[in-house]
């Protein structure tokens, strides 16, 4: 049998270029690059205003089915797609987010991709690369501490201290922190309240970071943001507080892109990490604009499926950087079809096409919702050594005889050579006239219908029931004017409805909102499904049991 490589030790034997060799291919100035030792730099903000007048390159987005633990290699597929088009000849930047260490450490592993596609130096990436979300954790903390603070020299802003809405954040999977106690210990020590946890990615400030368009909209973005209700139930925000310019300066550095490679060099711009279950799910808006000014091609992700990133890319990120995308990929893996036909993991190796026949309408469901945005869209099928030809046969006529663009890649074995026929449909894609993008809902749809709007027409559901909660809850936002933001559902990401197990395409189903939560700094309300949580715990065997470094500083057990 043959010997697979870990990801880890393909990463480790290549051989990276210096940073900036790569900043050369992309004819940056010396002044708009900051070094963070060889392999990664920060790319100044001042990029965009040189290059204001350039015409963006094709911004091609690549989603998925609904994630099984079969895995479906969408980052690979991401970094394989961008390293095909520099195959190619054609200048393609691949943009993706920062992978949050709870995952990393948990259950996921890396978030640099797999294979022979991949973003490195990828164990720096997983880690702690140039500290971004550090930052993140620190100025969502310090906003906490000076809220606190605030309350405890006397409380002028009359805030309820029942009804504070900021929570602390730490990037690790920690559920013991979901819901504690604190200022304990007498009049010296706080005054004591209920308080919680989030993970880092799921903090508003990781949001706002990443729709921001300049340092002085990041300034406008916290300042807006609410933290709180007074005793007469009005919001109290940052700008109250008057703390926006020091959490900015918490930021200055943060704000700016890095920029990095993939193991062909093709250069890769790494910013920004919320998950998309429970937040917005994509890389910043400046680091995406950036690299439409820099590349011909911007392949960018957006984590989990269709029903989540790419629905929150699309109807979110679209209108706050004022971008639409020129095609969609979306990934599909026989194996994950195969579970969302009814098979278990321990059976995914043998063929099974009737359990294919049966789990396809995941995939179908997904180009349905893709379709109503009038994007282009392509079928990528990742290969795994187990597929069958006659279960890749299988789909690739489903998909023709719907006249759906289907594409066998095979970039996590062979790097961008494996992924040659995708950039080539793509780039033919991106040519032909685009019909005009179509939103899900509008604006101006009420909180309750642009709810009911994403859940019928991106999940798939018969209707929407909303908690006692969430229903006085619509009414206080409207009251306060915040009716005209987009939605950012947080549901679980294995089913199109929000129950985990309900997998392939669950049908009459009802979505429940339990709660929402108004992000103003971000711009938009969160509506929370189901269960789902803001703080992840562990599983039992977490990855952190087979993480190690040698005694020359070496990873070890990074996936
Ligand atoms: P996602 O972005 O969908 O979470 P990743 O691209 O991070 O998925 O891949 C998850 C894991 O699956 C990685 O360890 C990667 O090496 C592995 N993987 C991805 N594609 C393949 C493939 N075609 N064959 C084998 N392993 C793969």
């Amino acid at each position: 049998s043959t010997v697979v490589k870990s990801d880890l030790d393909i990463a480790l034997e290549s051989e990276m270029k210096k940073i900036d060799e790569i900043a050369t291919t992309l004819q940056l100035e010396d002044d708009e690059i900051e070094y963070y030792g060889k392999y990664k730099a920060k790319l100044s903000l001042s990029i965009l205003d040189r290059l204001h007048t350039k015409p963006d390159g094709k911004l091609i987005l690549v989603t998925s089915i609904n994630p099984t633990p079969a895995g479906e290699g969408k980052s690979t597929v991401t970094v394989g797609l961008a390293q095909a088009f520099h195959q190619i000849g054609k200048k393609a930047i691949v943009a993706l987010r920062e992978p949050s260490l709870g995952p990393t450490m948990g259950v996921k592993g890396g978030a640099t991709g797999g294979g022979y596609s991949q973003v490195v130096p990828m164990d720096d990436i997983n880690l702690h690369f140039t500290g971004d979300i550090h930052a993140i954790t620190t100025a969502n903390n310090a906003l906490a501490a000076l809220l606190d603070n605030h309350i405890q020299q006397g409380n002028e802003l009359q805030i309820d201290p029942r009804k504070i809405t900021w929570k602390r954040v730490v990037d690790l999977n920690d559920r013991a922190l979901r819901k504690i106690v604190i200022g304990l210990g007498g009049p010296t020590q706080g005054v004591p309240r209920e308080d919680g946890f989030d993970i880092t990615v799921a903090s508003e400030i990781m949001a706002v970071l990443c729709l921001a368009s300049s340092l002085d909209d990041l300034k406008v973005r916290l300042k807006r943001i609410v933290v709180a209700y007074t005793i007469h139930n009005e919001p109290v925000t940052v700008g109250d507080l008057g703390v926006e310019g020091a959490l900015t300066l918490l930021l200055r550095d943060a704000i700016k892109p890095n920029l990095v490679q993939t193991l062909e060099h093709t250069p890769a711009i790494i910013h920004g990490g919320p998950f998309a279950n429970i937040a917005h799910g994509c890389n910043s808006v400046i680091a995406t604009k950036m690299a439409a000014k820099l590349g011909d091609y911007v392949i960018t992700e957006a984590g989990f499926g269709a029903d989540l990133g790419g629905e929150k890319f699309l109807n979110i990120k679209t209108r706050a950087a004022n971008l639409s995308p020129n095609a969609v990929v979306i990934v599909a893996t026989i194996r994950a079809l195969k579970m969302h036909g009814g098979v278990n993991k321990a059976e995914l190796k043998s063929e099974n096409v009737q359990a294919l026949t049966d789990g396809i309408c995941n995939l179908e469901k997904h180009i349905d919702t893709i379709n109503q945005f009038n994007v282009p869209v392509v079928v990528a099928i990742n290969k795994f050594l187990t597929d069958t030809e006659n279960e890749v046969n299988f789909i690739k006529e489903w998909c023709k005889e719907r006249g759906v663009e289907v594409v066998l890649t095979e970039v996590w074995e062979k790097g961008g050579l494996g992924g040659i026929e995708l950039a080539e449909t793509i780039s033919r894609l991106v040519e032909e006239p685009a019909k005009p993008f179509e939103y899900i809902y509008d604006l101006e749809d009420s909180i309750e219908d642009k709810i009911i709007k994403i859940a019928q027409k991106v999940y798939g559901a018969k209707d929407v029931q909303f908690s006692a909660k969430a229903i006085k809850q619509m009414n206080d936002f409207e009251n306060y004017g915040w009716s005209n933001l987009p939605i950012c559902m947080a549901k679980t990401q294995y089913s199109l409805s929000d129950q985990p197990k309900l997998l392939g395409r669950p049908e009459g189903f009802t979505i429940e909102i339990r709660e929402l939560k108004a992000s103003i700094g971000a711009g938009f309300i969160v509506a929370l499904t189901g269960n789902v949580l803001t703080m992840p715990g562990l599983p039992k065997e977490p990855v952190a049991l087979n993480m190690d470094v040698d005694s020359k500083g070496n990873a070890i057990g990074l996936f």
